[in-house]
């Protein structure tokens, strides 16, 4: 990274401990988060406020591999939910949700779509990717973009952990459901265990963070997430490794870990 940081990717199987890094990033380099992870679950948000409570599956076709037309997911929608004005944001949280509930990765097509109105927003630059990219494609997809718009992507920083940690961390997951600041049963409770220190709000288990989901999502991982970063890496992008496992878990150890890594790339 030279005189400004455009754009940093953070990286790592979901659960190893990403947040408390990007936390660091944003704070110490000003950058702003863009997590296509939070940004499905406000879509999927959008759907369960919508009132729906049919089999959603039926709009999948399992021969096909794809969605019905939406106009087809439109018409069963507005029957079911005569008074819903934005159709969009409940159709695109019905296919979100149908992929993330069985712990597989939302299609491309649909996630870059997302992804690219977001990082727009930003102006393409400033940001630190949260889980994006995530296969070759969306790999492919976020190098052309910033082709075109002339930024960078200047570091790919990777949170490494074992699995086996990750599987007993991400049970314990437990997240503010209204300002989303993450806690663990056990290695950072809340101080009462059930609401958050900052607004005071229930905490709440992720639907996806079931075992069976989290081996699939790390199975994912390694077929999908391992080969788009080795395609950044072969394109030029740098990568460092750092520890998702810090002891003492301090916020200055996790802040002194990243910056240590980041060091030979700061200016
Ligand atoms: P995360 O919060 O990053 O673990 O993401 C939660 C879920 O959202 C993932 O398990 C996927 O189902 C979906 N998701 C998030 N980012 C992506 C992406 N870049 N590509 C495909 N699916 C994604």
């Amino acid at each position: 990274m030279t005189d400004r940081t455009d754009n940093i990717i953070v990286a790592g199987r979901s659960g190893a401990g990403k947040q408390p890094r990007i936390d660091v990033l944003v704070k110490e380099l000003g950058l702003t988060q863009l997590s296509t992870g939070n940004i499905f679950r406000e879509f999927v948000g959008a759907f369960d406020s919508s009132g729906f409570k049919d089999d959603i599956g039926v709009f999948f076709d399992p021969v096909k591999g794809a969605f019905v037309p939406d106009r087809v997911i439109e018409a069963a929608l507005r029957k079911a939910l005569p008074g819903t004005k934005e159709m969009r944001p409940v159709v695109l949280g019905l296919k979100a949700k149908y992929f993330m509930n069985r712990g597989l990765f939302v299609p491309d097509s649909i996630t870059n779509e997302l992804f690219c109105e977001y990082f727009s927003r930003g102006s393409y630059r400033g940001q630190v990717l949260d889980g994006y990219p995530r296969t070759p494609e969306q790999a492919f997809f976020l190098l052309d973009l910033c082709r075109k718009q002339g930024t960078r992507l200047d570091l790919v920083v990777e949170v490494e952990n074992d699995d086996e940690l990750i599987v007993e961390r991400t049970m314990g997951r437990r997240i503010c459901k209204a300002c989303g600041k993450v806690y663990h049963v056990k290695f950072k409770p809340s101080k009462d265990g059930k609401s958050c220190d900052k607004c005071g709000s229930p905490l709440i288990q992720r639907s996806d963070d079931t075992e069976e989901r989290i081996r699939t999502r790390l199975r994912e991982y390694y077929d999908k997430v391992v080969p788009a970063l080795e395609l950044l890496r072969e394109n030029g992008v740098p990568m460092v490794k750092v520890p998702g496992n810090v002891e003492p878990f301090t916020e200055e150890n996790v802040r002194r870990s990243v910056m240590d890594a980041l060091a030979p790339y700061l200016k």
